[in-house]
Parts: structure tokens; C-alpha cells; sequence
């Protein structure tokens, strides 16, 4: 079949409110959103499947074996993927995370891995190139993963008790093989490694000083995330949040800790460090305090979820599908369509453009109601 670039006015039908409007301005890694807030980071979620069962984030009882999971044929494929990274990328993004679901369930990532670590900023930097993972499958895949190209990994844990880790993860996982990937991603130089920990008070609460002894002085970070209210399926209560304060407080009845600055602008963690008895720093740690302390001001991350769905913010209800602007289809004489990087690259612009997001600043007022029907998108789905 022969194809052709569609032209803008057929472009509308697929994508009306991204392909309507004004001119935009050429790419120049200077976009910036309707609150003055560039584009640096893009998380793409590459599966929405998942081996554990978090209760805050896939609830068995809604994600069981009835549950729909997307068809293949819906995900972005690797060459979408990375067309849309290197337009994103001409555009600012300086920093990529994969994530899902559980992206290690993705088959033949590092193919994925190996195309975007290719890519260069209009500066002919590399990107920073990242991933989050449960950690369940890192033991195996770590040595293919930084061969591919990956430069460093999140991994979370919430826990180091067995019971109240498998409380948590919901499938009977044990915390040693979470461990065990852990080790294997240091030992193959996929660092600096960071852990992230979801604190849910009457939970998992009481790991916060073990889980802060086994990482302190290992040159892992562990960061401290309050559970946020993401989604319409985990049933979340404000008082199941711990706040990042009284994590501190916890923290504090043992160890000595100073306030670090900000290593990057955009940073969603609270940098804080120990010190030893003479006060030699003895690592850090993060604390991520989405629910009592917006970081809305300075957020600078977009997210595509694993259908190609663009999300300006996490607590988003609707995405913009960039996969419809992909996968165009053919016209009326049966000629396959195409879309040419400018008026993909036009398209993002206009997204980021009118972005206004700042859900967690809005959170505390209560002015948030949802149009009638609408749910707040699933976090598997477009990944943290
Ligand atoms: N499966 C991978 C993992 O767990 O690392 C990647 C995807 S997961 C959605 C990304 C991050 O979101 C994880 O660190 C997870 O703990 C966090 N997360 C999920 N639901 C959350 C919630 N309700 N509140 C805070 N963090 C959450
Ligand atoms: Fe899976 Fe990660 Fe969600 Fe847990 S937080 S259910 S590991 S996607
Ligand atoms: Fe960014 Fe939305 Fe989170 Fe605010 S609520 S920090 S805009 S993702």
C-alpha cells in the first residue's frame, strides 16, 4: 500500500484538540507549559501487567484473573517508542524512566534499551537513562540490562520483614530476592541505585527504621514515598498517609540527619543526610511528600503510558493519544497514512504548551472534582 503524509486538516480528525490552533515555534529544548515549567523528564510505561499485587496500586480484587489486560497489539512498539523519545528529547527531555506495570515483564527490553541510549540531546548529550522495577526479575537481567546501555535503576521495597513485605506485594514474594537484584544491579554498575519504600501507616510503618539501618552507609539511597491517592482502586484513606514529617521524626530517635539541597531542579525528593558520631556524612536519604507537600511549581515530567497515551500530570483523569497521531490508518482511497516528525514534534508542543497541571497543590483546597464518569488514570498504567 503506498502511503502519504496526512495532510494537517485529515491529521484533525484523529487528534482535533492537538493538531488545531496557531503555529507553534520549531523544537528548541526551551518548551515551556502555560506555568513557565520546562520539559525534562519522561516516564514511559512499556507493559501494564504486573507479578505483584501491591494493595496500593493493583488491588487483587479488582486486578484478578478477570481483569483485561491491554492486547500486544495496543502497546507502543519499541520503534514508536523511540520515535516519540527522540521528539520529546528535541524538545528538552534530558532524562528517561522506564516503567509499567512491571517493565522487566516487557520481552526483549534491552532491544528497547539499546534504541533509546542511541539517542542525544540537541546538545549532543546522552540521556540519563533509567528504570523502575519491584526488583523481582533484576538478579536475572541486570548484566543484560547495562549492556544494553541502562545507566541506573529504582528498585522498591517495602519492607525487609518477610511477613509485612508479602503483605504488601500481596503474591508471597520474598524480600531476600529483592535483595538479591539489588546486589546484582550494583555489581554489574547500575548505579547510583535508589530504593523507594511506600509508607502506609499500621502497615508496613514499622520497616522504616530496619529498612534506613540495612541501607545506611551502602551507597544505596532510600526514599520514603507517602502513599498517594492515585487511581479509583486502593481504596485510600488520609489517615493510612504517613507524612514525610513524622517519617523524619522516626528517623530522627536514631539517627542524626542534616538538610541537603536540591541536586537537580524539579527534584521530588527531600535530600537528607547522616552523619556519623563525628559527623562524617554517612549517605543519604530521600523523602517524596506528594500528599502534604505539593512539588507541583517546578515539575517538569510527562508521562506516556503503555498504549501511547500522553499524561501531563500523575492524578490525570484523560491522556492524549499520541498513538492514534502514530498509527494514523489510511484515507478514504485506501492509502496508508502517515504523520512526519514536524507535525508530531507541532503536536507536542501544543500539548506541553497548554499544560496548566498542579493536582497536589489543588489537592489541599478540595477543588478538584471530577467531570461526571471520569476516573483518575490506574498508576500501573502510566507507571510512577
Ligand atoms: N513495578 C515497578 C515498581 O514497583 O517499582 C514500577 C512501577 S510502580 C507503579 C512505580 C512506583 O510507584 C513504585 O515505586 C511504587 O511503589 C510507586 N507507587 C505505586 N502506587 C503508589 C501509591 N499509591 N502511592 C505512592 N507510590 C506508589
Ligand atoms: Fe506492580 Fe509496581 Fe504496582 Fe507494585 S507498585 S503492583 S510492583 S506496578
Ligand atoms: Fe506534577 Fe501533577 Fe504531581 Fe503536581 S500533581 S507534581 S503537576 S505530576
Amino acid at each position: 500500500m503506498a502511503e502519504r503524509v496526512i495532510p494537517i486538516t485529515d491529521l484533525r480528525q484523529h487528534a482535533p484538540s492537538l493538531l488545531a490552533g496557531a503555529a507553534v515555534p520549531a523544537p528548541s529544548g526551551l518548551l515551556s507549559d502555560a506555568l513557565g515549567r520546562p520539559l525534562r523528564d519522561l516516564r514511559i510505561s512499556v507493559t501494564d501487567r504486573c507479578n505483584f499485587r501491591c494493595s496500593y496500586c493493583m488491588p487483587k480484587q479488582v486486578f484478578d484473573k478477570h481483569y483485561e489486560f491491554l492486547p500486544h497489539a495496543e502497546l507502543l512498539s519499541f520503534e514508536e517508542i523511540t520515535r516519540l523519545t527522540r521528539v520529546f528529547v528535541a524538545h528538552g527531555v534530558q532524562k528517561i524512566r522506564l516503567t509499567g506495570g512491571e517493565p522487566l515483564l516487557r520481552r526483549h527490553l534491552e532491544a528497547l534499551i539499546a534504541m533509546l541510549a542511541e539517542i542525544r540531546t540537541p546538545t549532543g548529550a546522552a540521556l540519563d537513562l533509567t528504570l523502575t522495577t519491584n526488583g523481582s526479575l533484576l538478579a536475572r537481567k541486570a548484566q543484560a540490562l547495562k549492556d544494553a546501555g541502562l545507566q541506573r535503576v529504582t528498585v522498591s521495597l517495602d519492607g525487609l520483614d518477610d511477613a509485612v513485605f508479602k503483605r504488601m506485594n500481596d503474591v508471597d514474594f520474598p524480600v531476600a530476592d529483592v535483595l538479591a537484584g539489588i546486589e546484582a544491579a550494583r555489581a554489574v554498575g547500575l548505579g547510583p541505585i535508589k530504593v523507594n519504600m511506600v509508607v502506609k501507616r499500621g502497615t508496613n510503618d514499622d520497616q522504616i527504621l530496619p529498612m534506613a539501618r540495612h541501607f545506611r552507609g551502602s551507597g544505596v539511597t532510600l526514599r520514603f514515598i507517602e502513599y498517594m491517592d492515585v487511581g479509583a482502586t486502593n481504596g485510600w484513606r488520609m489517615d493510612e498517609v504517613m507524612p514525610s514529617a513524622a517519617v523524619l521524626a522516626r528517623l530522627r530517635e536514631e539517627f542524626v540527619l542534616t538538610p541537603l539541597s536540591p541536586s537537580v531542579t524539579g527534584e521530588t525528593a527531600e535530600r537528607w543526610g547522616y552523619a556519623d558520631e563525628n559527623g562524617q556524612p554517612q549517605g543519604e536519604i530521600g523523602l517524596i511528600s506528594s500528599v502534604t507537600q505539593a512539588f507541583c511549581g517546578d515539575c517538569n515530567r510527562a508521562r506516556l503510558s503503555t498504549e501511547g497515551k500522553l499524561y501531563t500530570c500523575l492524578f490525570a483523569h484523560r491522556g492524549h493519544d499520541l498513538r492514534g497521531l502514530l498509527r494514523p490508518g489510511a484515507d478514504s482511497a485506501g492509502q496508508a497514512l502517515t504523520i512526519s516528525d514536524e507535525q508530531l514534534q507541532d503536536a507536542i508542543a501544543r500539548l506541553w504548551g497548554g499544560r496548566a497541571d498542579r493536582y497536589s497543590q489543588l489537592r489541599a483546597t478540595n477543588a478538584l472534582p471530577l467531570p461526571d464518569g471520569e476516573r483518575r488514570v490506574e498508576m500501573h498504567y502510566i507507571g510512577g
